[in-house]
């Protein structure tokens, strides 16, 4: 199916068919619904920025090669989550929601199973693949990673970071990333030519520092040990459910939560 499927549509429009099929699957399976509609970018292996990201990330960040031998394209794709889910954990006082935090598992799952059934379509179509994990894949001292989903979403064209240090997509930045390495040639999907961020385009905003109560953005900085210690906080808080180290609150209830902020 998947190769003829392939054929007949552009290789971009043919991934975003198989996410968006396989997401709906999902939501009637589960029985869960957290999603908007999926944003999808390609960047391409040779691309030069992936250069850079030993020093915009840490020398260990691995090159589209070293995880795949032969690889010619990343695909990147977005899960933005619904107004609502933002809406709660944002109004929600101190820790995050509890649906913030289930949403936060369920959607790594969700991008494993994506990554995986995308890996078997473009099998089946003749080229290799490997999908990475959503997440955990850092360096728990450094709290850097090995394989940076929004900077990688970045290369991709997918958005451009705010100064809260998410990816701000066309679908804002509440949701969450996954990534796919193949041999498939697939045109790269341009880059925005723009910030974003409000503040970054030279606009007055600073609301994602008005949300953090804990240390950890400010105007001038961002002290990311302060911000995994508030995450770790949530997830002793939920001891029921796996790994849950999230916060997100300045990225809920500000202008570049679900859009572009204008
Ligand atoms: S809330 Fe404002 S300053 Fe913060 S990242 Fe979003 S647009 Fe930029
Ligand atoms: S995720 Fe939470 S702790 Fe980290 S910067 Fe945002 S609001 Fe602050």
């Amino acid at each position: 199916m998947a190769s003829a499927a392939r054929s007949s549509v552009p290789p971009l429009e043919w991934i975003r068919s198989e996410i968006e099929g396989y997401l709906s699957g999902w939501k009637q399976r589960r029985g869960r619904d957290y999603w908007r509609r999926p944003l999808v970018g390609v960047a391409s292996a040779e691309d030069p920025l992936f250069s850079q990201l030993d020093r915009a990330v840490d020398p260990s960040h691995a090159m589209p090669r070293d995880l795949l031998k032969g690889a010619r394209s990343v695909i990147v794709f977005f899960l933005p989550f619904l107004e609502d889910l933002g809406k709660a954990n944002g109004e929600k006082k101190g820790l995050a929601s509890r649906d913030w935090a289930e949403a936060y598992v369920e959607t790594n799952l969700l991008i494993r199973k994506i990554g995986s059934h995308l890996a078997r379509c473009v099998r089946g179509a003749g080229y290799t693949a490997r999908a990475t994990p959503a997440t955990h894949n850092f360096d728990e001292e450094k709290l850097v990673s090995g394989w940076s989903h929004k900077h990688l979403g970045y290369i991709a064209g997918l958005g451009t970071f705010g100064h809260h240090h998410q990816l701000i997509t066309k679908a804002g930045c509440c949701g969450r990333l996954g990534s796919l390495l193949t041999s498939m040639e697939i045109p790269a999907t341009p880059r925005p030519g723009e910030e974003w961020c409000l503040q970054k385009a030279g606009k007055e905003c600073f609301a994602c520092v008005a949300r953090c109560r804990y240390g950890a953005l400010f105007e001038a900085h961002f002290d990311r040990q302060a911000c995994y210690r508030q995450c770790l906080v949530n997830d002793a808080h939920y001891t029921d459910l796996p790994l849950v180290d999230v916060c997100g609150k300045c990225a809920c209830g500000v202008p570049c939560s679900y859009e572009i902020p204008t």
